[in-house]
């Protein structure tokens, strides 16, 4: 038997190989590879789809987050509050910007930044704080913005992992003062390669970001400020075009899947299974149950021809790279407990059934 992986990229692509390779071939025809009609389209389809003003294109998830930071100024001597439980992309942002990230914990519900830690965290130095929506969950951005906003601290959401989510009537990605997206080939809405986006409704930050992401320029060889080159590729803009008309069925067919899973693992001892908060509508980039003795329960279900992944192994503040010392028992534990199960839109009933039996086979 086919084992059954954790992700799959290709019946995406299978589905759409006909539209995609015609948008690819336009941009072959017209010879314009480098900010080509095709990125200001898929800006606009994409600030139109999260009701946003302003949507940036950039070359990944991880620049979007340092543009965001850079067009605010934020730099030395200040500080930026991040989750410690996070892609490494979360707080590098930070460092890579020239300030310090400052570590809060999360909650053991949803592994979300802890807004009722957030007070003890701020500071006179604390210029932005970055929520992330993680697996797919939105952040408690309402409880945040609010503690954000009384003091003058910028909210950026992380919503590398939560486009198709919903808080309300509010889409990921416009929940907070801007926003970063990825569009790394295994997020909701993936590129065939790196891609990512700013997205404001701030007209000054995004002319900010817009300048930064070309070299500091508004005007050819005119150079304001110091920028570099991270700008949307045309042929992965003209990729997602095509892909993002699809990406609510698709996220509605991992809700989906995410509803069965939870029905059948929500009596098997030991699993917690993911939660949805009210009001909150998760677009399950990942399906990611907490339990003990998570590696030999990975081993077990790999023995029986199950894929899983972790996100992630280690809280931040405890990588090398930032050798952190602290207290942030939420996200230590989880980085012991967490196990993403197999999670895609074409997920078969099959698969879903021998991903449950293998999991329970597997408890320790
Ligand atoms: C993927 C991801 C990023 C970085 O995006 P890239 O496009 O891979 O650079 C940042 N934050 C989170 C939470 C992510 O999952």
């Amino acid at each position: 038997m086919d084992r059954v992986p954790q992700v799959d990229l290709r019946p995406h692509i299978e589905e759409l190989d006909a539209e995609i390779i015609g948008a690819l071939r336009s941009v072959l025809r017209s010879g314009r590879f480098i900010l080509g009609p095709e990125v200001g389209a898929f800006e606009e389809q994409v600030a139109s789809y999260c009701a946003v003003s302003h949507a940036i294109g950039v070359a990944s998830g991880s620049d979007a987050l340092e543009l965001i930071l850079r067009a605010l100024d934020v730099g030395s001597d200040d500080e930026v509050i991040v989750p410690a439980f996070t892609f490494i992309a979360t707080a590098t942002s930070v460092v890579l910007a020239g300030a310090r990230p400052v570590f809060v914990d999360v909650t053991q519900d949803t592994l979300n930044l802890d807004p009722g830690l957030l007070e003890e965290a701020i500071t006179s130095k604390t210029k932005a704080i970055i929520a992330v929506d993680l697996y797919g969950h939105p952040a408690e951005m309402d409880t945040i913005v609010g503690i954000a906003r009384d003091r003058g601290i910028h909210v950026v959401e992380d919503a590398a992992q939560s486009l198709g989510a919903r808080l309300g009537e509010v889409r990921a990605g416009a929940l907070a003062d801007s926003a970063a997206l990825s569009f790394f080939p295994s997020k909701n809405l993936g590129a065939f390669g790196d891609a990512g986006m700013v997205l404001t409704d701030d007209s000054e930050l995004a002319e900010r970001a817009q300048m930064l992401r070309a070299h500091g320029s508004r005007e050819k060889y005119w150079h304001e400020t110091l920028g570099r080159n991270s700008r949307l590729d045309t042929l992965q803009a003209a990729i997602l075009g095509v892909k993002l008309k699809n990406l609510d069925r698709w996220v509605e067919a991992r809700r989906s899947h995410a509803a069965e899973y939870v029905s059948a693992l929500s009596d098997v001892r030991g699993v917690e299974v993911p939660v949805e908060r009210p009001g909150a509508s998760h677009s399950y980039h990942q399906f990611t149950v907490q339990l003990d003795h998570r590696d030999e329960v990975r081993d077990g279900m790999s023995s029986r021809g199950v894929d899983t992944a972790v996100h992630y192994p280690h809280a931040i503040p405890d990588q090398p790279c930032f050798a952190t010392e602290g207290d942030w028992p939420v996200s230590r534990r989880a980085a012991a407990r967490v196990l993403s199960l197999p999670m895609f839109p074409e997920l078969t009933i099959a698969q879903r059934e021998r991903v449950v039996e293998a999991l329970e086979a597997s408890i320790v």
